[in-house]
C-alpha cells in the first residue's frame, strides 16, 4: 500500500491548511477560504501526472467510474462489456445507472482481449468499460481497433492503474473518460477519494454536474445557480482532497521504488523453471504496484499458495478464489440480489450469468498470484522475499515421484 507507506509532514501541513479556515466545502466561500482550495490542487496534481485536460476529484472511486460512464452517455438498457476480474465497484456501477454488463474474456495483460470484446459484441452494446488491473495497461491499440470499428463508446476504469500509461498516454485517457480510485489500498490515498478524467470538455462539464445534484458551478452563489442534469452527491471534502493533493505529489518517487524493486523480484524469480509473468500492453508504462506471478496451472498456483501460507509469506492476493475481484466468488451478481428493483430485473440479464462460458479467464486468473509491492522496500527485504517465494515455488513444483 504505497502512499499510506509516506504519510507524514506533507500531508499534515495540508489538513492544517484546511483546518486553518474551517471551510471543508469544495466550492463557494470565497472570502473566508483565504485562497485554500485543496480539491482543484488535488485536480491539478492528477492532471500534472495524467496530462489530461480535465480531471474532477470525487468523493471515491466507484463514484468516479459511474460518473465517467453517465457523462459519456451509458445508462438504461445499454450493454456495457466489462472484465470478470476487476474490482466489483466497475460491474455495480453499470448496474446502478440501469445499464446491463455483458462478461468477456480477459488475457495475460489481465485486462479484457480485443479478441475477447469482439466476440461479446452484440447489436445492443454501446460501450466497453475496460479496466486496467493490478498496475499495468491494456493492449490498447488492438482494443482502440476493435472499440472504434463497431463504433463503440469507451469508458476506462484505472482505478488501480493511475499513473500507468501505454506508448505515452496515460490509462483512462484513451476513450471518452475514465476513472482513478485513491481509496486506502491504492499507489496514492485520500482515505477515500477518486478522480474522474476526460479530454472532452462536455463530458468534463456533464461529469461536474452529475457529481454535485446537477449544480453548473456558475457565479457565486450556489443557490442561484441552475442544473442542468439530475445529478448526485458524489463530492469530495476538502480534507480528504488535501491528503489526496500531497499524495499524489509523491507518485512520481513512490512508482519509481516500485518499479525497481518489481523488476529485482521478476529477475530473480524469473530464473524458475515455470514461472511467469503476467503481461503489460507497454512494459514501459506500468506503475508497479503489483509483482503479477503467473504459474504453469491452476493446481500448481494453488500449492504454491498453500506452500506460502504454511511458511507464513504474506503480502499476496490470490485473487482465484480468496478476493472480492473474480466473479466466481460473485454470488449476489449472478443471483441479482439488489436492495430495490434495478433496471436489469425488468429488461433482462444479456447473459446467463450463473453460467458464462471464460475458459481464458478462468486459466489466467487460476494461475496468477500478485503480490502488492512496497515502495519503502530496502534492496536486502526484496531479496529476501523473492528467496522466500522462489523456496516456496520450487517445493510445490517439485515433481511429485522425485
Ligand atoms: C479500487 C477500485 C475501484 C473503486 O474505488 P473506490 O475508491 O474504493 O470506490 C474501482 N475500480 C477498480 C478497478 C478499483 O481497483
Amino acid at each position: 500500500m504505497p502512499g499510506t507507506e509516506l504519510f507524514g509532514a506533507e500531508e499534515r501541513k495540508e489538513i492544517e491548511d484546511v483546518l486553518s479556515t474551517g471551510i471543508m466545502f469544495r466550492f463557494n466561500h470565497d472570502a473566508q477560504r483565504n485562497n485554500i482550495w485543496k480539491a482543484k490542487d488535488f485536480e491539478e496534481e492528477a492532471r500534472k501526472i495524467t496530462n489530461a485536460k480535465y480531471a474532477l476529484a470525487v468523493s471515491n472511486g466507484s463514484a468516479a467510474i459511474m460518473a465517467a460512464l453517465a457523462a459519456s452517455g451509458i445508462g438504461t438498457g445499454d450493454e456495457v462489456i466489462c472484465p470478470p476480474f476487476t474490482y466489483i465497484a466497475t460491474v455495480e456501477a453499470v448496474l446502478l445507472l440501469g445499464a446491463l454488463p455483458v462478461f468477456a474474456e480477459i488475457d495475460e495483460t489481465l485486462c479484457l482481449s480485443a479478441d475477447g470484446i469482439k466476440k461479446a459484441i452484440t447489436s445492443k452494446t454501446k460501450a466497453v468499460c475496460l479496466v486496467h488491473m493490478c498496475g499495468g495497461n491494456a493492449n490498447m491499440d488492438e482494443i482502440l481497433k476493435v472499440v472504434n470499428e463497431n463504433k463503440l463508446i469507451l469508458v476506462e476504469d484505472a482505478g488501480q492503474a493511475f499513473a500507468a500509461s501505454y506508448k505515452g498516454t496515460y490509462t483512462g485517457l484513451f476513450g471518452k473518460a475514465g476513472a482513478y480510485s485513491f481509496d486506502f489500498f491504492k499507489i496514492a490515498t485520500a482515505g477515500e477519494g477518486g478522480i474522474f478524467v476526460t479530454n472532452d470538455e462536455t463530458v468534463y462539464k456533464l461529469a461536474d454536474n452529475f457529481c454535485d445534484h446537477g449544480h453548473d458551478h456558475l457565479g457565486s452563489n450556489r443557490g442561484m445557480e441552475n442544473h442542468p442534469v439530475i445529478g448526485f452527491n458524489f463530492r469530495i471534502s476538502e480534507l480528504h482532497a488535501a491528503v489526496g493533493a500531497a499524495q499524489t505529489r509523491k507518485v512520481p518517487q513512490i512508482k519509481a521504488a516500485n518499479i525497481k524493486h518489481k523488476a529485482l523480484l521478476q529477475s530473480i524469480l524469473g530464473k524458475i523453471e515455470g514461472v511467469t509473468f503476467a503481461k503489460l500492453g507497454d512494459d514501459n508504462g506500468d506503475s508497479g504496484t503489483f509483482l503479477n506471478l503467473m504459474l504453469p496451472d491452476t493446481e500448481a498456483a494453488k500449492r504454491v499458495v498453500a506452500e506460502m501460507n504454511t511458511v507464513g509469506v504474506g503480502g499476496f492476493n490470490y485473487w482465484y478464489t480468496n478476493m472480492y475481484h473474480f466473479i466466481n466468488q460473485w454470488e449476489h451478481i449472478k443471483e441479482l440480489k439488489t436492495a430495490s428493483k434495478l433496471p436489469i430485473e425488468l429488461l433482462g440479464a444479456p447473459q446467463d450469468y450463473k453460467n458464462l462460458h471464460l475458459p481464458k479467464t478462468q486459466e489466467v486468473v487460476g494461475r496468477l498470484i500478485s503480490f502488492g509491492i512496497r515502495c519503502t522496500w530496502t534492496q536486502e527485504e526484496v531479496e529476501a522475499l523473492a528467496n522466500k517465494i522462489a523456496a516456496c515455488i520450487k517445493k510445490a513444483l517439485m515433481p511429485v515421484n522425485a
